[in-house]
């Protein structure tokens, strides 16, 4: 074969800001803090910050290869780690803070992070977590040395302190491609979260697919609004997609309220904003009660579940604020597909098309399968599991998973546990999920987890979790417990008990007791079954209380 004869220099995470700065140098970085301050930095003095973090990492220890972990809401101070961790060769480990205390001591430790940064106003959580977290981790506050809280563990050390003082030059290593950039853990249907595993090549390719899929949020005209946390999943790449195209980024912190997310967006003249069906609900009801938008907002992309055509109708017709929906995984950096809108042409696809979940971007190839593996037809008439590839989906679990088969067939697509249609323009169309997870507010919720935890409350002698629609989180769970012989279990109790192992907004809403749950031939408890059971009047309900 004749090989191509061009140069191979290797896609990097801090080439993209390196451009930024060049190119797009005036777009900026708006920042508001836990107390509503806000903080403006162009690209160029973001790169410099950069610059100077990438000494400071180095100046610690922290070497190619090290897991330095964020615990941490949108900031312009989370976005520099982003890119001077990576920048150096080592991995930027995103954690969850609304994940249960237990799961992020398990994350933690198996991530062996030795660095964690976090938030001041996650400092109650950090002193908590500090026994259990990995041996000898040096804990940096993400402030300077007058806003670090009191009581904290010794030897922690303020970001700005650590940052200032450094030089504004660094030499990026020459890093392989491939070499691993960022880790972001998701649930596990069964057993404990596993890690997607990102590199700088992936990370590259994912920004410039959504530059070319969702074209309307990019460009230096645009001021992008990321409601999606770093912590998941990269904010769906728009770190590295703001800045790559030139449009700046309007990091909300924690507050993600509607009347706060309405101030902001307003205040920052917000053209654009990313984030689940649940945030939108309360900016919502902030533009019922004002009766406006966000003077410049023009559009929304939702996705992570399902967006309703409620809300799309209500946010087009009422508020000409055009939607975007979009669908995606962890495992595919994420962004997997997205509705096409005509970039000049607003409103012009219909309701219908953009309850679908888009069509697939550059890069992600996609196929359903019926139970025993076949290919089924890709003329939106037969659903199946849906199965997808790409430069953006992983190959593995980080540190392996023992559930191969479940996870790849037998040609190493990934299993997305989704059920879909897909049509012959690659239009996806999801009409069902195999795995056994409740997604609510965007954060899931491992009904197994839920189920096991339920288990060991005195009283309960089955339980099984399902979801249930809730017009503002998406889905609710609700658990189904037989009782033990013996006095009358409550509902409460079971709460109480639950509260202990799981965090409150993880608890179920509704804790229905039945005589008996529905089971398999196999000897399973059916969830279809019950679903079906529970969808009918309370009346025609068998056994229920
Ligand atoms: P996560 O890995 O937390 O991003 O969750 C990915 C999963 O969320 C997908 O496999 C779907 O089950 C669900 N999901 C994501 N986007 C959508 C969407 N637009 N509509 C319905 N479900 C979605």
């Amino acid at each position: 074969m004749l090989q191509g004869l061009m140069m191979k220099r290797p896609l990097s995470i801090p080439s993209i800001l390196d451009y930024a700065a060049e190119v797009h140098g005036a777009s900026t970085v708006v920042s508001a803090d836990p107390g509503g301050q806000v903080n403006v930095q162009s690209y160029h003095d973001t790169r410099q910050r950069v610059l100077r973090l990438a000494n400071a990492l180095c100046e610690i220890g922290v070497t190619p290869g090290d897991r330095v972990a964020t615990l941490a809401w949108n900031s312009h101070r989370h976005l520099e780690l982003y890119y001077a961790i990576s920048g150096i060769g080592a991995i930027c480990h995103t954690i969850n803070p609304r994940l249960f205390i237990d799961q992020i001591a398990w994350i933690a430790n198996h991530a062996e992070d030795s660095v964690l940064f976090f938030d001041t106003d996650l400092a109650d959580l950090v002193l908590q977590l500090k026994p259990r977290l990995p041996a000898g981790i040096r804990l940096i506050a993400l402030c300077d040395e007058a806003g670090l809280p009191s009581g904290l563990p010794d030897g922690t050390e303020s970001y700005e302190t650590l940052v200032a003082g450094q030089p504004a030059d660094f030499d990026w290593p020459d890093l392989p491609e491939t070499t691993a950039s960022g880790l972001c853990y998701t649930s596990g249907t069964t057993g404990n979260p596993k890690g997607a595993l990102y590199s700088h090549r992936s990370t590259l390719m994912h920004a410039m697919s959504i530059i070319l899929g969702v074209p309307k949020s990019f460009g230096v005209e645009q001021r992008i609004l990321p409601a999606v946390p770093l912590f998941h999943v990269n904010a769906w790449g728009l770190p590295f997609s703001a800045p790559l195209s030139g449009s700046s980024l309007i990091m909300p912190g924690p507050r993600l309220d509607g009347p706060s997310l309405f101030d902001l967006m307003d205040e920052q003249a917000a053209t654009i904003a990313w984030g689940v069906p649940t945030i939108w609900t309360g900016l919502i009801e902030e533009m019922k009660t004002r009766h406006r938008k966000p003077a410049k907002l023009h559009s929304l992309l939702i996705g992570g579940s399902a967006v309703s055509e409620a809300q799309i109708r209500t946010l087009e017709d009422d508020f000409g604020i055009e939607v975007v929906h979009g669908w995606g995984m962890t495992e595919m950096s994420p962004v997997g597909t997205a509705t096409r809108v005509n970039r000049d042409q607003p409103f012009t696809v219909p309701v219908s098309d953009k309850l679908k979940q888009g069509q697939r971007l550059f890069g992600v190839e996609m196929k359903i399968v019926g139970e025993d593996g076949t290919e089924m037809k890709s003329d939106e008439s037969e659903a199946g599991e849906l199965l997808v590839r790409g430069n953006t989906v992983i190959a593995d679990y980080f540190r392996g998973t023992e559930e191969r088969d479940r996870t790849f067939d037998q040609h190493g697509w990934f299993r997305t546990g989704d059920v879909a249609r897909i049509s012959r323009q690659g239009d996806l169309t999801l009409v069902d999920r195999t795995k056994d997870l409740i997604k609510s507010g965007g954060e899931w919720i491992s009904s197994i987890d839920l189920e096991n935890a339920a288990c060991t409350c005195p009283g309960v002698r089955q339980a099984a979790a399902i979801a249930i629609p809730d017009e503002t989180w998406g889905e609710r769970p609700l658990l189904a417990v037989v009782r033990a012989p013996g006095p009358g279990l409550k509902a409460e109790d079971v709460i109480d008990h639950l509260s202990n192992m799981m965090a409150k907004w993880q608890l179920p809403d509704k804790v229905l007791f039945m005589d008996e749950l529905p089971m398999t031939a196999t000897g399973k408890i059916s969830k279809l079954a019950l679903r079906e059971q529970l969808a009918r009047p309370p009346g025609d309900r068998p056994g229920t209380s």
